[in-house]
């Protein structure tokens, strides 16, 4: 039921979003300029219990479980569930609500037409499904880059460099 009305939904109105294209494989992005606290998008799929959602999570088998309450869960896997291609962020445009048993994303800023629309997907799921190399949101990946900057700014400072230099490289054998 969810996802028949997710599709016409979509085809009523004029889309707010497109997949696109993100650092990350694929994104949703606006298509026009979106206010903030205005609906974008409904995350639709099968409703399955919590409790199930949670083994298939132990066993890291879908990420795209979005759990509602500590009664259901959304089974957003389905590919009619465009929602599903919103990335993480840790410095999020749109947060996830749920009314009466289904689930919104909202912007939380106004978000500018051609902006990816993001999501801050929490730290299990972080934990979950992101693997060794963490975080790789937009944010995260600007804080890495300003951090390899300064040390690569403050290394002609410092004088003991070639030793420091020569116990990493051995270190890295
Ligand atoms: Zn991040």
């Amino acid at each position: 039921m969810a996802v028949a009305s997710g599709r016409k939904a979509a085809k009523a109105k004029s889309l707010l979003y497109r997949v696109g294209r993100a650092q990350t494989g694929l994104g949703l992005f606006a298509t026009q300029d979106i206010p903030e606290r205005k609906l974008i998008i409904e995350y639709i799929g099968t409703r399955i219990p919590t409790k199930v959602a949670q083994e298939i999570d132990r066993r890291r088998a879908n990420k795209y479980l979005f759990e509602i309450d500590s009664r259901w869960t959304i089974d957003g896997s389905t590919r009619l569930n465009i929602a599903r291609y919103v990335n993480h962020s840790c410095d999020p445009n749109a947060e996830a609500e749920s009314n009466h048993g289904r689930l919104m994303y909202r912007a939380i800023k106004p978000i500018a037409a051609g902006s990816e629309i993001t999501l801050d997907y929490g730290e299990e799921h972080m934990e979950l499904y992101f693997g060794a190399a963490g975080c790789l949101c937009p944010p995260c990946a600007d804080m890495a880059k300003t951090l390899l900057a300064k040390k690569a700014a403050k290394k002609p400072v410092k004088k003991p460099v070639k030793k420091s230099a020569k116990r990493s490289a051995k270190a890295a054998r």
